[in-house]
């Protein structure tokens, strides 16, 4: 059998204790001094292994090939495995090196600023892109928290409330034309990695698509105002009205028609624009639901349709928010339930809150929406059934306007429904927005 290296190394190890030991006894047997002899061997065996320990903590100082102490047995064998470790090593780090340089290369090539957030949210290292997208200065800002130096409100609160799905829109604080979009992903448990993207053009291509379909609403407004003015003459008109009975009726419907498209895409720019502040207040939600709950009834009756409305409302329940936004919001929900639920149909309206957050949900027992609809519901215009939403007054923008307004309010849309069956639709709304009436307030309402 072949011995292995080590076993070899070994084997030399105890020939030489061996031999060393016999050597010392004999001549202490020869000299009668034998207990000098063992304590000589013994000194010397120890001060073998003292001299080349010496050796190796030298040569570990320095590692370099040529000063590699030389040593039979076991020692021997030491040395060779400290200096092919050593080598190993050596490759190792040079490796690293070399990817380090590429990762360098390419992070710094990158038209995107990344950044590299500690737990702290302190920087602890950036690309080349931020200095010029962040306004980032190294060595300075390592080590800085990120929020002493992107000092918008809107971006703490982005820091705070960290959800990698979410992204932020500002302008870049090195440059005032440039606008930033950025999104912050953690990563290796308590880091962050912070990536800003130059939006600008997608950002000056928006506003112009917004202001054009604003302008051209606007614009709409008073040619529709003119039109409704003479129809409604004309419609007054018993000649005009009995000659031209069906086509006045037909004008006047679409007249309504374009009027609602026009409100509600003018509706959706002002939820769009980028200087819409949410100026919130509580918000009695109970209350609003009420009056949507008249006016739908209202809707229900004049539309022939007998649908069974079934309220649960948590009136202590209030909601940070904008009054007439959520009026809307909510009133588009309700209308629709009326809408696509026939006659004799159950529309439950709930206002409740748990742990998690609180939730207006509007549940119908109407025709129910297929599966592959859903998720483009949102869209503007998209309508399962265009001749249907038409034929209802609908304009395919309702949905658009909630999400937007749930948007505004940190709240989400999730919609459920089986064809056939129903529909429900819930908006759900953080916990932060959830809010109390105050003593002064509640005095105020008794007082009123
Ligand atoms: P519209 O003005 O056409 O109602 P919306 O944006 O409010 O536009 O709704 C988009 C589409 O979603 C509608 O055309 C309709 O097909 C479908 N929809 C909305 N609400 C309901 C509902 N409660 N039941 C069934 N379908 C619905």
């Amino acid at each position: 059998m072949l011995l292995e290296v080590s076993d070899y190394r070994w084997y030399q190890e105890f020939w030489f204790v061996l031999v060393l030991f016999v050597v010392g006894q004999v001549l202490g047997w020869f000299t009668g001094l034998w207990l000098t002899f063992l304590v000589l061997t013994f000194v010397l065996y120890i001060g073998w292994h003292l001299y080349n320990l010496y050796r190796l903590n030298l040569w570990l100082a320095y590692p370099k090939k040529n000063n590699l102490p030389e040593a039979m047995g076991l020692w021997g064998e030491i040395f060779d495995r400290c200096y092919r470790l050593h080598q190993r090593n050596r490759k190792r780090k040079r490796k690293l090196s070399n990817m380090l340089k590429r990762v360098r290369r390419f992070t710094a090539a990158m038209p995107d600023a990344s950044v590299i957030l500690n737990a702290n949210q302190e920087i602890e290292w950036f690309n080349k892109a931020s200095r010029k997208l962040l306004g980032f200065r190294s060595p300075q800002d390592l080590g800085q928290a990120i929020g002493n130096l992107i000092r918008y409100p809107s971006f703490q609160t982005f820091l705070n409330q960290l959800n990698e799905k979410e992204s932020l829109k500002f302008v870049s604080p090195a440059n005032n034309n440039i606008m930033l979009r950025i999104n912050v992903v953690p990563y290796a448990g308590n880091h962050y990695l912070l990536l800003a993207r130059d939006v600008t053009q997608l950002h000056r291509l928006e506003q112009v698509r917004r202001d054009f379909v604003a302008n051209v609403s606007h614009e709409l407004r008073t040619p529709l105002t003119v039109i409704a003015g003479f129809l409604e003459t004309m419609s007054d008109d018993e000649e005009y009205a009995s000659q031209w009975e069906r086509p006045l009726l037909l004008m006047n419907q679409q007249v309504a028609r374009m009027r609602n498209i026009v409100e509600d895409l003018l509706l959706l720019s002002r939820l769009e624009g980028e200087n819409h502040e949410l100026s919130t207040e509580p918000v009695v939600v109970a209350e609003l639901v009420q009056e949507i709950y008249q006016e739908a009834l209202a809707l229900s009756e004049e539309q022939g349709l007998r649908h069974q409305f079934n309220l649960e409302l948590d009136h202590d329940l209030l909601l940070m928010g904008h009054a007439e936004e959520l009026r809307s919001a909510f009133s588009n929900l309700v209308f629709n339930a009326v809408r696509y639920t026939p006659s004799g149909g159950q529309i439950r309206l709930r206002w409740y809150c748990d742990e998690y957050g609180a939730y207006f949900t509007v549940i119908d027992s109407g025709e129910g929406i297929a599966p592959e609809h859903i998720p483009r519901l949102t869209e503007r215009f998209y309508r399962v059934d265009v001749g249907r939403s038409r034929s209802q007054g609908g304009t395919g923008l309702g949905l658009a306007i909630v999400k937007h307004v749930l948007n505004h309010h940190g709240a989400q849309l999730h919609i459920e429904s089986t064809v056939g069956e129903g529909s429900v639709f819930c908006c759900d709304f953080p916990v932060r927005m959830i809010t109390q009436l105050s003593e002064d307030d509640f005095e105020n309402e008794l007082d009123f």
